[in-house]
């Protein structure tokens, strides 16, 4: 593993953070009661943006939180190094939605890669709008 694929600790803190606030920010309970950011975690809850862009997996997500890594659409291809380990090619997913989900027949980041990318260059409207179009 080359130096660059390596997620450093702060990296990681800075995609988390992120991916948290926008999870919290659509959440149902800060538009419709108020609930504060910390309050949102304190629950303990994985910060997975699986039903953040594809609302079809809202209770679904459990286990760890861990990074997925998201090729840029000019990176794609077949024996491509993977992903720089930046917070613009990271996400945070569940252990659920990643490949242990594959247990369950279903492995929801690999089957999703368009709305990952959506998500990290234009938003959650953009990731939901993808979803839509393959719906
Ligand atoms: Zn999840």
């Amino acid at each position: 593993m080359s130096k660059r694929d390596r997620t450093t600790p702060e990296v990681a803190a800075q995609v988390r953070l992120r991916d948290a606030h926008a999870i919290w920010e659509w959440s149902e309970e800060r538009i419709h009661h108020g609930v504060t950011f910390r309050k949102f975690w304190a629950t303990g809850r994985p910060i997975c943006i699986a039903p953040l862009v594809d609302p079809k997996q809202s209770g679904l997500c459990w286990g760890r939180s861990t990074l997925d890594h998201v090729h840029a659409q000019n990176q794609m291809g077949v024996g491509k190094a993977r992903a720089l380990s930046d917070p613009d090619h990271l996400v945070s997913v569940c252990q659920g939605h990643m490949e242990d989900g594959r247990k369950a027949g279903f492995q929801w980041n690999t089957a999703n890669r368009a709305a990952e990318r959506a998500y990290l260059t234009d938003g959650v409207v953009a990731a939901r709008a993808v979803q839509l179009v393959r719906a």
